[in-house]
This record gives structure tokens, C-alpha cells and sequence, in this order.
């Protein structure tokens, strides 16, 4: 069956240019610093974002991990939201393996951090307190339902950040997204921090992959913690070469994504027992309830969605999140939104 996949823009297939550079892709030891097209990834992003170096990472997991480890020690703490991907998805890793303390304090709705908040959870120098030294923002919020921060914000964190001598990093798992929505360059919205991590694997369609972006000096730290991590790849150059037709083909077009995610919304808003979240869409992604009157939860609707050929990502009992992606078409959504009538009709 070709399904209509909604459940993430993870599930992305890599394109045909993609594969066509994966193999002619030139390649060599990128331990040994030699692999030229990691080597050209590399410094593409670095120039899209602004940055004086990036680092091709395996995943965003690793490139936060990275991150963190290179700004923090042991003891250190990072101040972020509830709701960071950092904090929820990525199996405490920071803690796990680099002994840093989270501090957490309520993401908004609109996935900022409220900017005495974060002054509040500043330690003071004393030695019963862990110390503060890194603040993470992330953007697009994926919990937050994949709203964007603005520049503004952006700059506003960034001053109490640096006021009170922390670094930033900044998840940009989905960066373009937000930059595309913005209608700015992505490295408008992260010249006011240190470091930032960036994916090729979600919706710009590359099969794996992520670049953390920085300092010249902060790169040649995370890259000795990538070797620490197990995350020194050889060849890399064929997952590489992805990437660069990732960066140069697939982020203007975003857009669409963008597009299908508000004709998705407007479609379900006609279906009987659907809601729309409060602010949803935002960017690519639509979050939706199953009415309470609608005998039905969230598990049994999407065994009816899925003989419909439509899958979606539970986010809670009546709870949904659907992404729109390169591999979800305009002839998709009518589909989809039949199939949430059909679905919840009990036909
Ligand atoms: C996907 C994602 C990551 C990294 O995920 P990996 O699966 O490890 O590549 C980090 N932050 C956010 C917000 C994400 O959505």
C-alpha cells in the first residue's frame, strides 16, 4: 500500500536527485578529515547559518548532546523548557552521560520562554547550587505544535542569556521551517546564539542526518565529543551528499508544506468531532482533539484511518499530530479528510 504517512516529516524518503548524488558522491575517511563531501556539507551549512564551522552529526540527538557537552561540565546546569525536545525526547542523554542538570521551566504556548523566567532560574554563585551555564531554546517548537520564534524573541533571549554569562543553543531541528514561514534566512534567526543544530532528515528529505553549526573554536570541541559519542563516521560522504542537495533543493520549497498543513486544517475543520488546537496549524504541522461526544479514542480512529491508508501520530488519548511533508501531495488532503469522516462516522 503507498500510505499517506502524517505521522512526522521523519518518515521522508530521500528524493531522486538525492540518490543520484548518493552515488556519484566522492568520498573518503572523514576521520581522517578527508572525506570531501562531508567536507562540502559542512561547509555549506556553516555559510546558510551564518556560522564559521558546522559538524555533520547521525542525528539531532547527538548534535544537542554535542552541543551540551561542549558548552557545560559535569554539575553544570541547562535552563530550558518543559517541553524541549532536549528535555522530553533524547533519553536524558545530558544527564546520562555528561552528568548536566536540567532546570525546567513552563514552555508558552507559543513555544517561547518567558523572559523573566529565565531570569529567575539563574543560580547564584553559591556553592549548594548547581552552575548556570547554557540556555536552550528551540525553534520550531515541536510540542508547542510547531510554532516559530521570531528574530525578536530570539534577540531578547539572547540579551538576558547573555547578561547573566550563558551560552545558547538552539534545537532547529526544523529551523528552515521557520525560517520559510518568517519569510527571513535562517541565519536571521540564529545570529544571537552560539550553537545550533539543525536537521536534514525531516523535512528536507535527506535519509540521515544533522549539522551543528558554531564557532570555529566550539566545533573542534564537539567534534573531539562526537568521537567520545561513537559518532565518528568513515564514508559518510554518500549520507553527506544528501544533505547538500537537501540544503540547495528542498528548503524554499517548504512552503507547500506549510500551504497543505493550513488546506489540511481548513479540510478537518469541516469534519464532525474534530477540533483544531487552540493556534493550530503552525508551519507544517496540524495538532488536533477527538471530541469527547465521539465514541471513539485515539488508538481505535487510527486503525480505521490506517485501513484508509492514512497514518497519523497519536499525541494522546483523543490527541493527534499530523505533518505535512515533500511526500504528501495536493490529491492527499480531500483523502485524508474523507477518511476522518469515514473514520468517525463508523463507516
Ligand atoms: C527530531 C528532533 C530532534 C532530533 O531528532 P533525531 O531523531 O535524533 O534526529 C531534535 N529536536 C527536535 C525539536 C526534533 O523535532
Amino acid at each position: 500500500m503507498n500510505w499517506i504517512d502524517l505521522r512526522s516529516d521523519t518518515v521522508t524518503l530521500p528524493t531522486e536527485n538525492m540518490r543520484t548524488a548518493m552515488g556519484r558522491a566522492q568520498l573518503g575517511d572523514d576521520v581522517y578529515g578527508e572525506d570531501p563531501t562531508v567536507n562540502r556539507l559542512q561547509a555549506l551549512a556553516a555559510e546558510r547559518l551564518g556560522k564559521e564551522a558546522a559538524l555533520f552529526v547521525p542525528s539531532g540527538t547527538m548534535g544537542n548532546l554535542a552541543a551540551v557537552l561542549a558548552h557545560c561540565g559535569r554539575g553544570d546546569e541547562v535552563i530550558m523548557g518543559n517541553l524541549a525536545h532536549t528535555y522530553l525526547y533524547e533519553a536524558g542523554g545530558i544527564s546520562a552521560l555528561g552528568g548536566v542538570h536540567p532546570f525546567t521551566i513552563p514552555n508558552q504556548a507559543d513555544g517561547t520562554l518567558i523572559i523573566s523566567d529565565i531570569q529567575r532560574a539563574v543560580r547564584a554563585d553559591d556553592p549548594h547550587f548547581p552552575r548556570s551555564k547554557l540556555l536552550i531554546l528551540e525553534n520550531t517548537h515541536n510540542r508547542c505544535g510547531g510554532v516559530s520564534l521570531s528574530r525578536h524573541y530570539m534577540l531578547e533571549a539572547a540579551q538576558v542569556a547573555r547578561e547573566n554569562s550563558l551560552a545558547i543553543h538552539l534545537d532547529g531541528a526544523r529551523i528552515f521551517n521557520a525560517a520559510v514561514d518568517q519569510g527571513v534566512p535562517a541565519s536571521a534567526l540564529v545570529d544571537m546564539v552560539d550553537s545550533v543544530t539543525f536537521c536534514l532528515s525531516k523535512g528536507l528529505c535527506a535519509p540521515v542526518g544533522s549539522v551543528l553549526c558554531g564557532s570555529r573554536g566550539f566545533i573542534e570541541e564537539a567534534h573531539r565529543i562526537r568521537k567520545q559519542l561513537g559518532g565518528g563516521m568513515r564514508q559518510a560522504g554518500v549520507l553527506a551528499a544528501a544533505g547538500i542537495v537537501a540544503l540547495e533543493e528542498m528548503v524554499d520549497r517548504l512552503v507547500e508544506d506549510h500551504q497543505h498543513a493550513a488546506q489540511l486544517a481548513e479540510g478537518l475543520r469541516s469534519v464532525e468531532g474534530v477540533s483544531l488546537d487552540k493556534g493550530s496549524p503552525n508551519t507544517n504541522m496540524v495538532y488536533i482533539e477527538i471530541d469527547s461526544s465521539m465514541n471513539t479514542s485515539a488508538q481505535d480512529c487510527a486503525a480505521k484511518l490506517k485501513n484508509e491508508g492514512v497514518l497519523v501520530g497519536i499525541t494522546g488519548p483523543r490527541h493527534f499530530r499530523l505533518v505535512c511533508h515533500y511526500w504528501i501531495k495536493d490529491e492527499h488532503l480531500p483523502q485524508v479528510v474523507q477518511a476522518f469522516k469515514n473514520a468517525l462516522s463508523g463507516g
